[in-house]
Parts: structure tokens; C-alpha cells; sequence
């Protein structure tokens, strides 16, 4: 079978499955960690403004709580259904384990199109979804944050639904809007984040950051952040989209005018300046040393991945490359920094959050940034030595790291 028609989950099994035979795991642990520890399905019934009713679907999955409470952001998409949201679970498991955050991992979504809803349809599918889920979720239990579609406000809602039951609590979720107990620098750490790791990448292999030709898939929470970032740190940000549209300037994007006019509404598409409008699979196959898919699952995959120009993809999406993609791209010899490390700025700007409510203390930016780039190295550190110690893919590393950490907690525990 082509390893392209593997679901998701069964897809990021694969690189667990990989990883799991260099730390020779045994098959009891190998059991237990590649299926889920808890699925949740609610109905999300939402009133619509005109009367009507639509009846959503919505999951939280924990998929492993070794090492802390469960962790993972929650996602409202067409394609969010159960196996999507299991693998994306499982990622977050390995992430939170290789950055050493004392999480587990989870996810959650709802089967929507947010797009198709107003803002108060959206908050009361937000509220029904958090009380559905709310018997399984606590500050010491499983800590939700935004994802794909869902926001500081998304996050805003669902605090104050599970408060209004339990309590005033802001360490119930992460990725909160500052006046609400929100961390400055979360909103931007994703983004922020996967920029440190590819300047760690940088200074191990001798690459320059400055001219760097950096293609950038998504330009929503992540997407942009890292484009703003790697601007700042001298990187020419040669293309960039959206879901309707990418455009691409060899010399560089004006990329502050870009976020001025898209958080002001504007498709990526429809930017004024001097740049082509291209497609979205030209973005991703166009000339450039650094490939960002900042946008959804699957975008790399063996149809593509062979036109694939850079000879750096950094994963600021989670799984953004099928098993069959990633093969191709390993064996043409194009770096693939991988989703659990790329992106884990996120989980760890939470972890930060999450701390400072539970003290009722706050850091200063600057000293979030600091912490932040000072641990998403030492993560890059460990994985670049583990992948040359074993002779393996960065990814194969990153995961294999993971893994050890929840197997041992899991053991120590008593467990299995
Ligand atoms: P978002 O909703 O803020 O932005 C998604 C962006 O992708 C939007 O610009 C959208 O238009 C674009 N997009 C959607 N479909 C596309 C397509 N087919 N082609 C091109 N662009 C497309 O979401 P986000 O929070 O930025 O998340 C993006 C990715 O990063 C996801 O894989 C998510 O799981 C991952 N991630 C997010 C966080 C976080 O803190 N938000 C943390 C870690 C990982």
C-alpha cells in the first residue's frame, strides 16, 4: 500500500514505529503508546442567528498523560474528524516529552467550517463543546489552547463556560487574550518559535541566516509570526498564502505591510506590491532554501515531493508530510525539521502561561522570549545529537527522544 493511503494517526504511527525500533522498544510499551488513552465524541448542537439548528460533531482526544496533565490545542475544521484529531494527539505527546514540558498530549476539534458561522453562533458552539467536554478537562487534567481556526477569544469563551461551573480559572486553557490572564508573547511563540529552531539549525550546519530564501505556506497565527520573524532576523521571505491565494516577490515581501493588511482583512491574494500572484502548489515547489508549511496536514506528500526545491523544510504544521513524502524528500537529501520540534514554541509560550496563572505572577516578554529560544535549543541539541549518534532523520531523533521520556515515566509509574 502506498504509504500515502495510511489515515493520519496510522501515518504518525509510521514515524513512531520508526523511531521505535532504533530505541528498540519493547512491544507491551510499543502497544500502549501507539493507541489512545481517552476519545471523547460530543454532539455540539448550535442555534443559529436566523432560528435554525445545526447538530456539530466534536472530539478531545488524550492520548498519553505520563509525564503531566494532557495538552493540545483545539481545532475547527471540515476535515477534524476522530483519526485526524488521534494522530494529532499522539504528535502532541512526543512534542511535549522532547521539549520536556510536563505535559502529556491531546487534542481536540470540531467537525465545522467556522467560516460559514457568525461570531455568536461561534461562541455558543464554543460554550456547548466546552461543557460537553468539561468532566474530563481541569487546570491539573488536561489544559486546552487554540489551533487551526480557533483564537485568544475561541479560548476567552471556553474559560469562562468551565468558570462559570467551576470557578474562576485562566490555567483552564492557554492562549488567552492578555487581559484575561493571556502571557505576552504566547500569541507569537508558535511562530516565533519555529524561527529559533531554524536558527539553531542555522548555526549547527554553518547556513546563514541573512538572504536566507524562506517560502512560507499559511499566514494565520503561525504562518505569520514566523514570517515576521524570520524577516526580522534577515531572512528574505520570498512567498507567502492563504487558503485562497500565495504570492511571491524574489526580492523579498514587504512583510509588515502583509500583516498590517491580512489582520485588517485582506486575502493574501489581494496584497498590494511588487509580486507575482501564484498558486498554491507553486508556493510549495518555487525556488527557496527554506520550505515553512505553516497550514495543514499533508501538503508534502509523493506527488509533490520530488519538485520540492528547498533543502530546508521546517514543519511549522503539524504533520504536514505523509510517510511517503518524507521518504522521498530524506532520500533526496532535503533537511526536514519536524513538526514536534518546529512548532513546540507553542506548547512551551503554554507551559509559560499556564505556570504564571497557576502563581498569579507574570514574565515580561522579553524574558518569555529568552526562555523560549533557550529550550527550543537545547530540544534542537538533543535531536541533532541523537540523529547523529543513531545515524537517523531528525525526525526519527525527535520522536525517538519522546519516546524514551513518556516510556520511562510510564514505567516508573507502574503503568504497564
Ligand atoms: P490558523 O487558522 O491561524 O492559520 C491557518 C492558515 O493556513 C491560514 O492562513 C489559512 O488560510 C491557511 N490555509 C488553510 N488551508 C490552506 C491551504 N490549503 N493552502 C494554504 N494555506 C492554507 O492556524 P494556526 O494556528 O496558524 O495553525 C497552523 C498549523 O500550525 C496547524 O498545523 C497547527 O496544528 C499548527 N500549530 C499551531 C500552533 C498554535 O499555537 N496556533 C501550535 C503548534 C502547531
Amino acid at each position: 500500500m502506498s504509504e500515502d493511503k495510511l489515515t493520519a494517526f496510522e501515518a504518525v504511527n509510521r514515524y513512531f514505529g520508526e523511531a521505535a525500533a532504533i530505541i528498540d522498544l519493547d512491544e507491551g510499551m510499543h502497544s500502549v503508546l501507539t493507541t489512545t488513552y481517552r476519545e471523547i465524541s460530543v454532539q455540539v448542537p448550535v442555534r443559529l442567528d436566523d432560528g435554525g439548528l445545526i447538530v456539530a460533531q466534536g472530539y478531545r482526544v488524550q492520548h498519553n498523560g505520563a509525564r503531566g496533565p494532557y495538552k493540545g490545542g483545539i481545532r475547527y475544521h471540515p476535515g477534524a474528524d476522530l483519526e485526524e484529531i488521534r494522530a494529532l494527539a499522539s504528535l502532541m505527546t512526543w512534542k511535549t516529552a522532547l521539549v520536556d514540558v510536563p505535559f502529556g498530549g491531546a487534542k481536540g476539534g470540531i467537525t465545522i467550517d467556522p467560516s460559514t458561522l457568525s461570531s455568536d453562533e461561534l461562541q455558543r458552539m464554543t460554550r456547548r463543546f466546552m461543557n460537553g467536554i468539561s468532566h474530563v478537562i481541569g487546570i491539573y487534567r488536561d489544559i486546552p489552547a487554540p489551533d487551526v481556526n480557533t483564537s485568544a477569544q475561541t479560548m476567552a469563551w471556553m474559560m469562562d463556560a468551565y468558570g462559570s461551573t467551576h470557578g474562576h480559572s485562566p490555567a483552564i486553557v492557554t492562549g488567552k487574550p492578555l487581559a484575561l490572564g493571556g502571557a505576552p508573547g504566547r500569541e507569537a511563540a508558535t511562530g516565533r518559535g519555529v524561527v529559533d529552531v531554524l536558527e539553531a539549525h542555522a548555526h549547527a550546519t554553518g547556513m546563514d541566516l541573512e538572504g536566507l530564501r524562506v517560502a512560507i505556506q499559511g499566514f494565520g497565527n503561525v504562518g505569520s509570526f514566523a514570517a515576521q520573524e524570520a524577516s526580522r532576523r534577515g531572512c528574505l521571505v520570498v512567498a507567502i498564502s492563504d487558503q485562497w491565494g500565495a504570492v511571491r516577490c524574489d526580492t523579498g515581501l514587504d512583510i509588515e505591510s502583509a500583516l498590517r493588511a491580512t489582520r485588517a482583512g485582506a486575502k493574501v491574494g489581494e496584497l498590494s506590491g511588487h509580486h507575482d500572484v501564484i498558486s498554491n502548489e507553486e508556493l510549495l515547489t518555487g525556488p527557496c532554501d527554506v520550505l515553512i508549511p505553516a497550514a495543514l496536514d499533508e501538503q508534502l506528500h509523493e506527488d509533490n515531493a520530488d519538485a520540492i526545491q528547498a533543502r530546508v523544510v521546517v514543519e511549522a504544521a503539524n504533520y504536514p508530510t505523509t510517510p511517503g513524502g518524507d521518504k522521498i524528500l530524506g532520500d533526496r537529501g532535503v533537511v526536514v525539521i519536524p513538526d514536534v520540534l518546529a512548532n513546540a514554541g507553542g506548547v512551551i509560550g503554554s507551559y509559560f502561561e499556564w505556570t504564571m496563572n497557576i502563581q498569579q505572577f507574570t514574565w515580561k516578554q522579553d524574558r518569555f522570549n529568552a526562555e523560549l529560544a533557550d529550550m527550543l535549543q537545547v530540544a534542537y541539541a538533543a535531536t541533532a545529537s541523537f540523529a547523529e549518534e543513531h545515524h537517523c532523520t531528525l525526525r526519527q531523533a525527535a520522536f525517538g527522544i519522546g519516546i524514551e521520556r513518556v516510556a520511562t515515566a510510564s514505567r516508573l509509574r507502574g503503568y504497564i
